[in-house]
């Protein structure tokens, strides 16, 4: 199954992607990730990036399209995956059809995260990673059992630039005045699912296995 996760960023999809994957063997694409790791390591990529990313505004749609068709492609494309904060706009998700239905893998089902903007710039502002393996935590929410280290594997937590306030203010704005007419986009062609981002993770867990099990129409 190919599913696109769509939703405000804070609502929740990276955690349900990885849920996704460690339990139901999806492949999981994350164009954040991915820019993150090319910033990271200073790719032609990253250096386009990099100024976009931090003032919160989206990366042009011609890095983004090319960096992310090559990474299914270059994956098992067949495999079940999950795309995660791409497409961010009509032209990206319009490039992503075409080059899909070429490989006759079209994306089944979009999963909307309907989240309030409460939710997500608390969620945000708290949003704490390991500087090593990236695993995700929260100060209130799900805080790591010592205070600024990573459960798993014991690195320092950081907090992505992005996630100040002024840079989330930012990031909201993009979401609503370029993202968020995917939603339209995808309800017309009868394949989009809502689901509440503003739950716990679990019971958003619960809800999405619950859809997925359900087969199209
Ligand atoms: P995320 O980790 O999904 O919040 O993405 C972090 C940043 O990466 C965004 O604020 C954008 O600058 C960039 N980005 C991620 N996905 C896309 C996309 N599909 N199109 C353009 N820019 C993107």
């Amino acid at each position: 199954m190919r599913i696109v996760l769509l939703g405000p960023p804070g609502a929740g999809k990276g955690t349900q992607a990885v849920m996704l994957a460690e339990k139901e063997g999806f492949l999981h694409f994350s164009t954040g990730d991915i820019l993150r790791e090319n910033v990271k390591k200073d790719t032609q990529i990253g250096k386009k990036a990099k100024a976009f990313m931090e003032k919160g505004e989206l990366v042009p749609d011609d890095i983004v399209i090319e960096m992310m068709l090559d990474t299914i492609k270059n994956a098992e494309p067949k495999k079940d995956f999950i795309l995660d904060g791409f497409p961010r706009t009509v032209y990206q998700a319009k490039k992503l059809d075409s080059e899909l239905d070429k490989l006759k893998l079209p994306v089944e089902i979009v999963i909307y995260f309907k989240t309030s903007t409460k939710i997500v710039i608390s969620r945000l502002a708290g949003r704490r990673l390991c500087s090593k393996c990236g695993a995700n935590y929260h100060i209130v929410n799900m805080p790591p059992k010592k205070q600024g280290l990573c459960n798993k594997c014991g690195s320092d937590l950081y907090q992505r630039k992005d996630d100040s306030e002024e840079t989330i203010n930012t990031r909201l704005e993009v979401y609503n005045s370029q993202t968020k007419e995917l939603i339209d986009y995808y309800k017309a062609k009868g394949i989009l699912k809502e689901v509440s981002g503003d739950l716990e993770a679990q019971k958003v867990y619960s809800r999405l296995s619950e859809i997925l099990k359900t087969p199209a129409k």
